[in-house]
């Protein structure tokens, strides 16, 4: 007898999972066949296969679940709980009994959903952008080892706190150095380079156009750094107002810039990657990029706006979703990447194009059965 959970009784699939079959943006008119079950080792046993009847690729209620080829889809959820608990994947790792890799590949297959299911809600969220101050700043961390810093660039609403947006930009490691890690640096970027110098501009540039509108009047709050101004400069966006507050103005709830310093003081407690001196520090600057896209899906759905009021989330505040998400609707139901419109750069993060200089040989993701 199937169980009431048996993917048979509850499941119906939502449209053709082949990219090139004309019912996978619609399927209006779209018609399937059951196909037999096949087993598996994981619960439920038995999971049903079918076929679709235009282009006839075999499918079952797997392809559409975020765990699809997965031998153990029962780790997906614990593993994003303990990513955002502040945990290092080793130690991950050593509370579920696996290999440090399967924690890495989940956390990337996490990072990969995270960034769909960010961009299936950017409509909801660009529509109400304009609705309060957007305040944007950046975080200093590193990834791959001290001589290799970058600067995480966040946009989040001034009263929701709901992050729209996020960009990760190499810097040249500056600061005081001692002369042994002068000559380690100029030893270093003589072998594989220095990073642009430009670079931030051209990114901030990039993440405002993306999630601004140009024509509507939004205040923007930023710190007083040179680059923001350059980047608006070139922007042309006349219906923007900016407004700078300095660095050094405490970092109280009075100040302008309150939500972005809570959410990058967040960013540092929740994820391992970013604490001060660590030894889980990112190896390579995907990993980041896949690990915040994870840290801001729970920022913006899961997590309360407020400890003291912890009814709403920022998703709920900006009027994205309705109520709290909680990790498993976030993982109920898989993406896919063809019946999304995805700006340039996060496509290129989803597929993991964003290589790190000092890492040899870095394994690329490569799309194979699955997308
Ligand atoms: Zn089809």
């Amino acid at each position: 007898m199937p169980r009431p959970t048996d993917s048979r009784v509850t499941f119906n699939p939502p449209h053709c999972p082949n990219l090139d079959c004309l019912f996978h943006l619609d399927s209006t008119g779209w018609r399937f066949k059951r196909a037999g079950f096949y087993r598996r080792e994981a619960r439920p046993h038995r999971i049903q296969r079918y076929r679709c009847s235009h282009c006839h690729r075999a499918f079952s209620s797997q392809t559409f679940s975020t765990t699809y080829w997965l031998r153990r889809p029962d780790l997906l959820a614990p593993v994003f709980r303990a990513e955002v608990a502040g945990s290092g994947h080793r130690q991950i790792a050593r509370q579920f009994g696996i290999v440090h890799a399967t924690v890495q590949r989940l956390i990337e297959r996490l990072g990969r959903h995270c960034l769909l299911l960010h961009e299936a809600l950017r409509k909801r969220a660009r529509i109400r952008i304009a609705a309060e101050p957007i305040v944007m700043d950046g975080l200093g961390s590193f990834a791959g080892g001290q001589y290799w810093p970058l600067e995480l660039t966040g946009l989040v609403g001034a009263n929701s706190y709901y992050s729209h947006d996020f960009v990760i930009t190499e810097r040249r490691r500056s600061g005081s150095m001692t002369d042994l890690q002068k000559k380690r640096r100029a030893a270093y970027e003589k072998r594989i380079g220095r990073p642009d110098s430009k670079r931030l501009t051209h990114d901030v540039a990039e993440l405002l156009r993306t999630n601004l509108p140009g024509d509507t009047p939004v205040e923007l709050r930023t710190d007083e750094k040179s680059e923001y101004r350059t980047a608006l400069k070139r922007l042309r966006y006349d219906a923007i107002k900016h407004e700078t507050t300095h660095s050094k103005v405490p970092r109280t709830a009075k100040n302008p810039l309150f939500a972005i310093n809570a959410h990058h003081m967040f960013v540092r407690h929740s994820g391992a990657n970013h604490k001060r001196e660590t030894v889980a520090f990112s190896k390579r600057i995907q990993a980041v990029i896949y690990r915040h896209a994870i840290f801001q899906i729970w920022r913006n759905l899961v997590k309360a706006a407020s400890e003291r009021q912890p009814i709403e989330t920022p998703a709920q505040r900006i009027g994205v979703t309705r109520s709290p998400w909680n990790v498993g609707r976030v993982l109920e139901k898989r993406l896919f990447l063809g019946r999304l419109d995805l700006p340039v750069r996060v496509r290129a993060s989803y597929q993991g194009e964003f290589t790190s200089r000092f890492v040899r040989c870095e394994r690329l993701h490569r799309l194979r059965l699955a997308t």
